[in-house]
């Protein structure tokens, strides 16, 4: 079982948490998302704020100073933040895989020393795996690790990690065994504060996901000590790694819906006010239809979410729920914001609306976490093992 799994929430509690991210989101978020999505700032005060509202140990266990929430209650908030403003939830969401890391396969000692600081934001960052020559087989990855008596060096790049410049500290994927064969039985998975030999590459510049930091991490004999080795064996980082990404995936998801709910909320607000042919845009059926179909997307992906986040708190392997629930909601949100788009005619090309940043931030969700490719292989790949001849 997981580290996260038989978590609850009494319905009260979640319902007041909700409600502040509400408040929060309309006072705070709204005013800003512009300017940072249009300028590529990164959002220093929200950040703030979500320290203090302890999103940074949203799903860390409480014994570890976290909030402990379920992924239900955690699937519900990135989708609600994410209606508003998709980008902002990244910087959470891949601290939170670093962490789940840790938490589900560290020793005692690397919890105790790692998830207190990940919880309050003080240590804030991401996951390492991506690599330039190495992204969905990522066995193929070349970063090393060696040991030299207490530590190991490492060397090599990694590229595409998200908070790679504002986070200062990442889990990072490497090669213990190069040549160790099954390739996966020879990685391992570190935790990697940043210090002399690590160093910060190129920052990428985006289609969308703006104001996020998405940059190349480099390692120059980086020396980390042994005791940064999750689990404190070699040879479990690929499943480490990998693991950790049955939460991520239900995040993704998530901010799939909020992009699909937030491309229908402005949507549905704009059919019922522009007019042609003497009548709301929304009284034409050919609107209707596309309104139809994007409210009932936007609801089928929320109950993938909803059902991929049960299994995964009742610490089932849910690695086809998940998969299903990223697969559907990312394209949902695909398709949700293109009929937005559509709806909104010639203004959904003016940076004066909204809707453009929901289509551009909408295809990444596709990519990330696995290519929706992969999910359809993962999903099929466990169907036929639940379901054998
Ligand atoms: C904005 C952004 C943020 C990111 N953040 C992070 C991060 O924080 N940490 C991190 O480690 N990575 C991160 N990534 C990297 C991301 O996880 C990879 O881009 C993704 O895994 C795909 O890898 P790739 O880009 O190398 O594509 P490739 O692996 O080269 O794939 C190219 C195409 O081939 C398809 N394909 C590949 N192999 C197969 C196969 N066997 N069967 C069928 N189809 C296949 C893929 O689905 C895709 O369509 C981020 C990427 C982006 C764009």
């Amino acid at each position: 079982m997981s580290a996260h799994s038989q978590r609850r929430i009494d319905a009260s509690a979640e319902q007041a948490l909700l409600e502040a991210i509400d408040r929060w989101v309309e006072r705070e978020v709204r005013p800003v998302v512009m300017h940072h999505d249009h300028n590529d700032i990164w959002p220093a005060e929200l950040v703030e704020q979500m320290k203090e509202m302890g999103l940074f140990g949203a799903t860390i266990g409480q014994d570890y100073e976290g909030l402990g929430l379920p992924a239900t209650t955690y699937a519900k908030i990135i989708a609600k933040i994410s209606s508003y403003w998709m980008a902002i939830t990244g910087i959470v969401n891949s601290h939170l895989i670093m962490a789940a890391a840790v938490e589900r396969f560290g020793t005692e000692d690397q919890k105790q020393q790692w998830l207190p600081k990940f919880a309050s934001g003080e240590i804030r960052g991401g996951l390492a795996l991506t690599e330039p020559d190495a992204g969905t087989d990522l066995q193929a990855i070349r970063t090393t690790a060696v040991r030299d008596g207490d530590d190991y060096i490492i060397n090599g790049t990694k590229t595409w990690i998200t908070n790679g410049i504002q986070g200062s500290c990442f889990a990072v994927l490497v090669k213990t065994d190069p040549k160790a064969e099954p390739r996966y039985n020879g990685m391992s998975f570190f935790v990697c504060p940043k210090g002399p030999g690590f160093s910060v590459g190129k920052k990428f510049d985006k289609l969308g996901y703006k104001a996020i930091d998405s940059a190349e991490l480099v390692f120059e004999n980086y020396r980390v000590p042994a005791a940064n080795l999750i689990g404190g064996k070699e040879g479990q980082g690929f499943f480490q790694a990998t693991g950790g990404l049955e939460l991520g995936r239900i995040n993704v998801a998530a901010r799939g819906v909020g992009l699909a709910e937030g491309s229908l909320r402005l949507a549905t607000a704009y059919a019922q006010v522009r007019k042609t042919m003497g009548k709301p845009i929304a009284q034409h059926q050919a609107i209707q239809l596309k309104l139809g179909e994007m409210v009932t997307r936007a609801e089928a992906a929320r109950l993938l979410v909803t059902n991929a986040a049960e299994a995964y708190d009742r610490g089932e392997r849910c690695d086809m729920e998940a998969g299903m629930a990223k697969y559907f909601a990312s394209e949902a949100a695909v398709r949700n914001s293109e009929e937005a788009m559509r709806i909104f005619g010639g203004y959904s090309y003016s940076k004066e609306y909204e809707i453009e940043r929901f289509y551009r931030d909408a295809l990444l969700m596709c990519i990330g976490e696995g290519t929706n490719e992969m999910q359809r292989m993962i999903i099929a790949k466990q169907w036929l093992k639940r379901n054998p001849a």
